[in-house]
């Protein structure tokens, strides 16, 4: 890589990540129950073509086919022994469409376990995000992307292992619903401020807010962020709005052209990265690439 992400920040560009991996896989023919992970050993040339399609589309930044990568979520198919195998393959991918000059950034999911409830210690939680990070830069990411996180330990943990044991950048989100009260909180009720302070203290280099309920509301966890600290770098990745169950198939219904309109105000706000999440498509990230152009 010539520059580094924080670099490109430095020079004031607003950068253009991609969108959903999972709602497309399931456009390809993912189907319930089946590994989407696995689909990086078996179905090779349809991940190539999620990350070219975003490529085309203008992102500065690919993720991996690896949302669900840690050896607790691919146990539950029976492939724990495969992780590291798995997410080697996932950022090879999407080292492949993005060729040097593009940013492979190696998606890393929550865990689905729990420090609080005791399913897990501290020590297993980092020993398997450590395994899955060493595994994303070795296939190729210069950034790890650790996403969708709602628990502050986990987080922690997730951004400790990255940081310690690669010398990829280190980006982290985490998603919030907002309050009758106006407030954003993540489910397991951690605020944006909160946020900050602890992933800023685990090493965090890249912090901000993923999923969720659409982009409208993405404007205010942005200031909630930039209220908290005026330097980081953020990242914003919203839904294309709140998925709804139609006939059996579960549709998002923000159109690009809808979120492309809320640009120019995440930028004002303070955001650095813009992408999209669930339900976000190419023309969703193609149209939010011109208004970054605009
Ligand atoms: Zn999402």
């Amino acid at each position: 890589m010539n520059m580094t992400i924080l670099d490109e920040i430095k020079q004031n560009k607003i950068l253009l990540a991609d969108g959903a991996w999972g709602t497309f896989l399931q456009a390809k023919g993912l189907k319930p129950g089946e590994c989407p992970e696995l689909w990086n050993i078996t179905h090779r040339k349809d991940v190539l073509d999620i990350a070219e399609s975003y490529l085309l589309a203008g992102s500065d930044i690919i993720e991996t086919n690896s949302f669900g990568g840690s050896i607790f979520k691919l146990s539950q198919y029976g492939l724990g022994d495969r992780v590291s195998e798995i997410n080697q393959a996932a950022a090879a991918i999407s080292r492949e469409a993005a060729g040097k000059k593009k940013h492979v950034a190696g998606s890393v999911g929550p865990t689905g376990k729990m420090l609080l409830t005791g399913d897990v210690t501290e020590k297993e939680l980092y020993d398997a995000f450590r395994e899955q990070a060493v595994a994303l830069e070795k296939g190729g990411a210069d950034i790890i992307i650790i996403e969708t996180m709602t628990a502050i330990d986990e987080a922690s943990l997730a951004v400790r292992a990255a940081k310690e044991n690669t010398k990829c950048t280190v980006i982290v989100t985490m998603t919030f619903t907002r309050t009758p009260k106006g407030e954003y909180r993540t489910m397991m009720g951690v605020s944006p401020e909160e946020m900050v302070r602890s992933m800023k203290e685990a090493g965090a280099q890249i912090i901000g807010s993923n999923c969720g309920n659409g982009i409208e509301d993405m404007t205010g966890i942005v200031k909630a962020i930039r209220a908290a600290d005026n330097e980081i770098p953020v990242i914003i990745q919203a839904n294309a709005g709140l998925p709804e169950l139609i006939d059996g198939k579960t549709i998002f219904r923000e159109s690009p052209e809808m979120m492309a309109s809320f640009v120019p105000e995440l930028i004002k706000a303070g955001a650095n990265i813009i992408g999209g999440c669930c339900g976000t498509t190419p023309e969703h990230i193609r149209e939010i690439g011109r208004k970054i152009g605009s």
